[in-house]
């Protein structure tokens, strides 16, 4: 039954940034399909272990600042974090930031650190966690060879999911390294789709509109730019980490086996004008 293909029993994902804002929502929504979470973020975030406890489910804190790690941490912290759950099975390379400057004076540190979290982190977390998933499923060799067999893949080892932005499609204002970073965040999950799709590892991307969370927390205390933002929203709200949770879901499950590199916009219909 098509339902079935929703659910997560026996999965454990990995959010980055779960903590609070859009990846809070996407633990809790990971929870509700019957994923265990693992929270990874700089704070340690205690209340959203217990909200995913309080949904049935395990629920780990992983305190790490990703700014700071090498790869070879990346490595070290996901492999870990499997040893630790058991599995791992989901990624959600949630954990992202913003700097505003114009292009014109913008520092070295603005475009570095975006730049640095929102999109080689993206990779080297990606790359970290395929190698976990492709040993768990029994190794490069047989992994390559379930994908060749009887004319294609039958079953997906994994999934990743990242988080792009509208600015993946547009230039925004005074965002140079954010609209590079979530630019590129688009391209990398169609190249890592390529390499990986054959292998039965899922790289997909949610592109979220405008969401009151504290990433924009300085748009919606500006007034301006707050009713400019809203009056291009077709559906005439910002948006609600909710409102993230069906998609999420769905490119977690069996249910998008067959979807390999592509970019979903949430965003109350902001593309269409
Ligand atoms: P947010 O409320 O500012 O939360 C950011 C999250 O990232 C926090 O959990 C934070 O953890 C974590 N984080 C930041 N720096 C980190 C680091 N160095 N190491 C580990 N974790 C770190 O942001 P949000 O609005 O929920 O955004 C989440 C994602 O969606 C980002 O990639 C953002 O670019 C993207 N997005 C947001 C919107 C929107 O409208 N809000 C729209 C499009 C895309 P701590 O709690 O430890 O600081």
């Amino acid at each position: 039954m098509i339902l079935d293909a929703f659910t997560l029993d026996g999965k454990v994902a990995l959010v980055t940034g779960g903590g609070r804002g859009l990846g809070l929502g996407f633990s809790t929504a990971l929870a509700q399909a019957g994923a265990d979470v693992v929270i990874l973020d700089r704070s340690g975030s205690p209340e959203a272990v217990e909200a995913v406890e309080a949904l049935g489910r395990r629920a780990w804190s992983v305190q790490a600042d990703l700014l700071a790690a090498t790869p070879e941490q990346v490595q070290d912290l996901v492999t870990q974090v499997a040893g630790e759950a058991g599995r791992l099975d989901i990624v959600v390379n949630n954990a992202g930031i913003i700097r505003r400057e114009p292009a014109i004076d913008f520092t070295r540190a603005n475009w570095d650190e975006v730049i640095d979290l929102n999109l080689s982190k993206v990779f080297y977390l990606s790359q970290a966690a395929a190698r976990v998933m492709i040993d768990q499923a029994g190794g490069l060799d047989a992994v390559r060879a379930a994908g060749e067999s009887g004319g294609g893949r039958e079953r997906s080892i994994g999934k990743i999911i990242n988080i792009a932005s509208m600015l993946s499609y547009q230039g925004g204002k005074i965002v140079p390294s954010y609209t590079a970073s979530k630019s590129g965040v688009a391209g990398l999950t169609r190249a890592l789709a390529s390499e990986w799709a054959p292998l039965g590892i899922n790289v997909n991307a949610i592109a979220p509109g405008y969401f009151a969370t504290d990433n924009t927390a300085q748009l919606r205390a500006n007034p301006e730019r707050s009713a400019e933002i809203l009056g291009r929203i077709p559906a005439g709200r910002w948006g609600r980490p909710t409102d993230l949770q069906g998609v999420a879901v769905f490119l977690a499950t069996a249910a998008s086996d067959y979807v390999d590199g592509t970019t979903i916009p949430v965003d109350g219909g902001w593309l269409t004008r």
